[in-house]
Parts: structure tokens; C-alpha cells; sequence
């Protein structure tokens, strides 16, 4: 059974049983879930952890869901690469890449997934629905096709043709709405009253959040049980920023790694940077945007975690960057061919955010880093559809000939 006794106000501390809510019936704060770490303790050791399956269920200790193989799709314990080429262009030592573009479903939504849709059918759910950005259509869709059970995704319908496509090829029913986002958020909160539906990322949402605490975990794990000194991060509603930070201190305060140096550093695209920009004017309230960005799986407008995430920015002294639109291709670029990994739009974010804190010497040339890369650039190819321009030519070695004469040229 899960190491949790029941789920609690952000704002209040007024404590729920366990069940299928995310606000407090008095103050509407969100809830969180409420770990049990006397229990956890006893149990948690690294050789356990090491023991553990290859997905991110090694951390079951520290999750709010059982594992439970009907639903799992092997989510998690994704490569933590270490850059040579990117670091030594940007006069680091020590930089990784923690590649989640890799997961089943081609993003670090699976994680979050992995637990909400567990902790769905533990509750009797059968049914699985989101208000996706992209990828989190995708991860419910596959979760759900492995449970044989029915799901709905609802999306802004500008969406990439990739994400499209990669949720629908699972056979949800997808509901495409002329809105942006924060309109898709607003109708599934409404429905949500209605249809007895497992939202992942509504009425499951504080279960849903923690599956990202596992970026956290894992990294700490993967880099000899510490935790780094930054850690870049793109942000859309912010929970993933925060929880990889909680999953971090929570390794801390079981033991198992030995403090929590991590800065932590936000990054968001000009069109829709609310978190970013509110740390840069100084504020913690958040000023809600329309969102118009190429980085459309960060294109929250009014991001639930934003204040929370400003938080975290604070209590771990790091910082909140903003790159420009063109930095994003130009950032997918750059990781792609210096380290050979292509990621998303969102991933462009991340690099382009580390180009600038590397050269303004925020991150100095010793300090570990770890990039959080968290979607797959197959969904996105648009941005930078210009690198394709083969070399045209006859089956004839002549003809290869001239035309590597006539680039050189
Ligand atoms: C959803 C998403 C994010 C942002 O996650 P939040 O928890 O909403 O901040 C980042 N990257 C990718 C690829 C995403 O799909
Ligand atoms: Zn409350």
C-alpha cells in the first residue's frame, strides 16, 4: 500500500481522506498529497531503490499509487546523458542531459501519468480524461489503451499534427476546441463536475503532480546519489518544475543523498512567459497571457503552480529565464547536433535558457547541471523543417560529384 495518509490544502492545511479531488472545499487552495515519511523511512535505502524495476515504479516508496503492471507502460529510468561537445562549447565541466524524450510515449508526461491513471483505477475510475497541451494527450491515450479502458483527451485544435496524431493513434476520442489552453482547462474542470471521468491532470491532479518528483529521484540516483548544483527546467503549470525540487529534498531528508545544492532554474518562451516574467519583475503573483508561442507544450497562459514554482525559484536561490521565439529552434539546433539528441520545442527552451545562464556566468564553469529535456522533437518538427535540404542528385557517381563540388562552392 501507498506510503500516504490523505491529502491536504496548499493554503489552509485543512486535511481530506483520499479521493478524486484537487481544491479545498473552503479556501479553494489546491491539495497536495500527505506522505507518510515514518513509514518511509523504515523501508527507503539506496540498495532497495538499486533493486528495484528499470521504471520510474523503483521509487514506489515515495509515490501516492501502487504499481499495478495492467496500466504501466514502462514509464521512467530514462538515459541521464553527460555533454562533452555542449559542454565545452559553453565553458562547463560538468553538464547532462536528462533525457526524457525517450519515454513510451515520447515524453516526460508518461511519469505523471504513469500515477495519476494508477491511482485512477485504484479508486474505481474507468475512464481516463486530461486537458493536454499536447503531450499529455499522448501519455493518457497509451496508458489508457493499455488498460483496455475507455479515454477522452481534450485539446486546443492548433495543435501539432505530431501530437495529434500520437494521442490518436491509441484510440482515445479526441476533442479538439478553438481555444487556447486555459479555454480547454476551463471546459474539463466543468465536466469534470459531471462525467465521472479520472481527470489526470483535475480531480487526480495532486496524485498526477508527484509522478514528476521521479525526475528528481532518478537524477539524483543517476549522478552517484547527489544532486546537482542547477537544474534547468521548462515550465508551462509549473508542478514539474516544483516537484522535481520536493523530489530532490525528499531523498535529502530520507538520507539517501546528502543536501540539496540545486538551484533551480525556470525557463519559459517569450509568448508565453508568465512564470519567467514575474521573476524577473520581482513579483510572486503571476499576471496571466495569452499565450502565443512556438513552444506550444509550455503555452499555459494562467499556470496553476506559477506561484508555487516562484517559490521554489526562491527557496532554492535559482532564477526564471525567458528566451526569445527564435531561440527555440535555435535551441533544438544546438542539442541536436552537438550531443545528437532531438528534442521537442520545449527542450529548445531548456538549451537556449542554459546558452544564456552559461554565458552570463550564472552557471559557472565547475558546477554540475542537469538540463531537463522532456519531450520529443518527432512531435515537432515545424520549427526547424529548414535543416532538410538533401543534396539532389542522378544514381551516378558524377553526378554525386558535382554536387558536392557545387556545395563546397
Ligand atoms: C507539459 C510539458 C512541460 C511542462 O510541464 P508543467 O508541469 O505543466 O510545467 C514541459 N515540457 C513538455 C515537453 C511538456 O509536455
Ligand atoms: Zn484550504
Amino acid at each position: 500500500m501507498a506510503n500516504i495518509t490523505s491529502l491536504r490544502c496548499r493554503e489552509c492545511s485543512r486535511e481530506y481522506p483520499v479521493q478524486a479531488i484537487n481544491v479545498c472545499e473552503y479556501c479553494f487552495g489546491p491539495l497536495e498529497v500527505v506522505y507518510d515519511y515514518e513509514a518511509i523511512r523504515k523501508v527507503a535505502s539506496r540498495q532497495r531503490i538499486e533493486r528495484g524495476p528499470f521504471s520510474m515504479w523503483r521509487y514506489a516508496d515515495f509515490l501516492p499509487a501502487d504499481y499495478n503492471p495492467r496500466i504501466d507502460i514502462n514509464a521512467g529510468f530514462t538515459p541521464l546523458v553527460r555533454c562533452y561537445n555542449l559542454a565545452k562549447q559553453l565553458g562547463l565541466k560538468e553538464l547532462w542531459i536528462k533525457n526524457d524524450s525517450v519515454n513510451p510515449s515520447y515524453s516526460f508526461k508518461d511519469r505523471v501519468v504513469a500515477v495519476a491513471s494508477a491511482k485512477a483505477l485504484e479508486l474505481g475510475f474507468d475512464t481516463l480524461a486530461c486537458a493536454s497541451t499536447g503531450n499529455l494527450a499522448c501519455a493518457v491515450a497509451a496508458h489508457a489503451a493499455r488498460a483496455g479502458i475507455k479515454s477522452f483527451v481534450f485539446i486546443p485544435s492548433d495543435l501539432e499534427a505530431g501530437k495529434v496524431l500520437g494521442a490518436a493513434i491509441y484510440g482515445p476520442t479526441v476533442v479538439a476546441i478553438d481555444g487556447n489552453y486555459d479555454d480547454v482547462n476551463r471546459l474539463c474542470s466543468e465536466l469534470a463536475e459531471t462525467y465521472k471521468w479520472a481527470f489526470v491532470n483535475i480531480n487526480v491532479r495532486p496524485f498526477y503532480a508527484d509522478g514528476s518528483k521521479t525526475l528528481g529521484y532518478e537524477v539524483a540516483e543517476q549522478l552517484g546519489w547527489r544532486a546537482p548544483v542547477h537544474a534547468v527546467v521548462p515550465a508551462a503549470s509549473g508542478a514539474m518544475f516544483t516537484k522535481i525540487h520536493r523530489g530532490l529534498t525528499e531523498f535529502a531528508d530520507m538520507g539517501l543523498i546528502d543536501g540539496v545544492p540545486t538551484q533551480m532554474h525556470l525557463a519559459q518562451a517569450r509568448g508565453c512567459a508568465p512564470i519567467a516574467t514575474a521573476f524577473e519583475e520581482g513579483r510572486f503573483v503571476v499576471k496571466p497571457v495569452k499565450p502565443n508561442s512556438v513552444a506550444k507544450s509550455l503555452a499555459i497562459g494562467n499556470p496553476a503552480d506559477g506561484y508555487y514554482a516562484l517559490k521554489t525559484i526562491e527557496a532554492s536561490r535559482g532564477s526564471g529565464t525567458v528566451v526569445d521565439e527564435d531561440e527555440v529552434a535555435a535551441g533544438m539546433k544546438l542539442l541536436a547536433q552537438t550531443e545528437g539528441i532531438f528534442a521537442e520545442t520545449a527542450g529548445g527552451v531548456a538549451i537556449s535558457a542554459l546558452v544564456r545562464l552559461a554565458r552570463s556566468g550564472r552557471i559557472k564553469p565547475d558546477e554540475p547541471t542537469v538540463v531537463y529535456i522532456t519531450g520529443n522533437g518527432l512531435k515537432t518538427p515545424d520549427p526547424v523543417a529548414g535543416v532538410v535540404k538533401p543534396l539532389r542528385i542522378k544514381p551516378t557517381v558524377a553526378s554525386f560529384e558535382s554536387a558536392m563540388a557545387a556545395r563546397v562552392a
